[in-house]
């Protein structure tokens, strides 16, 4: 395989906590390097340092001062739909309040599609994606809410990643509007026997209006006896159980976190659950923001990310969410890049990305800012100029 030396890069963010800027500069979680190189060997980074002490390699990439970071991890998507739901938005945006049941306009769009044009949608925003520096994604199911239709998602979702979750439980399906009971008999029965070979995760909208803490409890039990491992929508419109749930069960992420107790936040930091903030939702819906400096300062991990969807937030953007973070949530930019790039990795219980270290996925963003603090300095400015995505650069001008 050959080697290719970025080199000459300005600030390189590794997530390495070990790696200092200088001998007498203390560590920081994003263990920056100053005028860096990292030299990659086909898929994965074989080592990272100083420029002035890199190794040879078969060819030379000048970043020619550019920042780079690890490319971004986008925790939480739900990218298998049809249709469109900008009357909604519109509808929102002149007062009128958002509820979970708008979720019902995408399943019929969804149901209506054909594969390809399903393909077509998830391909679209994944290239989206990928030009913003997404170079991991997670994604759900939960359009479909028939056997059939969460099967097919599943499957058209796992053509694109590994990172692929089960939500048929994401609101109870219109043809069970009379009896909740049966349709979570039939998301932890034959619906999950037909879409547990497609994902890795399962996931429930514990909600007033989708499904309470009993029902949520039994859907993440039926999918872990299946192999799934759990994660939670939870606490995103209301308190509720869903966060305490998500600790109890050792679920990967807790995701939205917006209405927390004292209880909860204690919850979070004292397990493995990363609390997974998605301030796209928040904006798309004009509502009160999640506190991530509450959950930091207490001690949890956080993750941000775009929870991109056609109804509460119709983002693919992990540099607006970062910006978002840094204004409205209490977040340093140096808290809201490692959330959006190591914090996902770990929300998806992953080691080989969201880090520039050696062994790791060759998954780098090169940035058109001397510094990654440009992300939340310059909201809204397209500084992502190249895109790495194992070892390949995927997006961005010759050098
Ligand atoms: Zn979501």
């Amino acid at each position: 395989m050959s080697t290719t030396l970025v080199t000459n890069i300005g600030t390189l963010v590794t997530n390495d906590p070990t790696q200092t800027p200088t001998q007498t500069q203390t560590p920081t979680p994003l263990g920056l390097i100053h005028n860096a190189a990292v030299l990659i060997d086909g898929p994965r980074i074989a080592w990272v340092g100083s420029a002035t002490t890199a190794p040879p390699a078969d060819t030379a990439h000048d970043a020619r001062g550019r920042a780079a970071i690890p490319g971004f991890v986008d925790s939480h998507s739900h990218l298998v739909f049809a249709g469109d739901r900008t009357q909604e938005f519109n509808a929102r945006m002149s007062g009128r309040a958002y509820s979970a049941g708008g979720i019902r306009t995408t399943v019929a769009a969804t149901r209506a599609a054909t594969d390809e044009a399903l393909e077509a949608n998830v391909t679209r925003y994944l290239r989206e994606a990928l030009r913003q520096g997404t170079t991991t994604f997670e994604t759900k199911s939960g359009y479909g809410l028939t056997t059939h239709d969460e099967a097919r998602a599943l499957r058209i979702a796992s053509r694109h990643t590994e990172e692929v979750t089960y939500l048929g439980a994401h609101i109870v399906s219109p043809d069970y509007a009379d009896d909740p009971a049966a349709y979570v008999e039939l998301v932890t029965g034959e619906m999950l026997d037909a879409c547990a070979p497609h994902a890795r995760w399962i996931d429930v909208f514990c909600e007033k209006g989708a499904f309470d803490g009993d029902q949520a409890r039994a859907i993440l039990t039926a999918g872990k006896a299946k192999g799934l491992h759990p994660r939670i929508h939870a606490n995103q419109l209301s308190y509720g159980p869903g966060v305490q749930l998500a600790a109890e069960l050792d679920a990967a992420s807790a995701d939205h976190c917006t209405h927390l107790t004292d209880a909860d936040v204690d919850a979070l930091a004292n397990s493995d659950t990363v609390a997974t903030l998605l301030p796209g939702a928040e904006f798309s819906t004009r509502a009160a923001w999640p506190d991530a400096r509450r959950l930091l300062d207490a001690g949890a991990t956080v993750a941000l990310s775009t929870d991109c969807n056609p109804g509460s937030s119709f983002t693919s953007s992990m540099p607006f969410c970062i910006a978002l973070a840094v204004r409205d949530m209490g977040m340093t930019p140096d808290e809201a890049i490692w959330s959006a790039t190591a914090g996902g990795a770990q929300a998806l219980r992953r080691t080989d990305i969201g880090r520039i270290t050696p062994g790791a996925r060759a998954d780098l963003v090169l940035l058109d800012a001397p510094s990654h603090v440009h992300l939340a300095y310059r909201p809204g400015v397209p500084l992502v100029s190249e895109v790495w995505q194992r070892g390949v650069r995927t997006t961005g001008h010759a050098g």
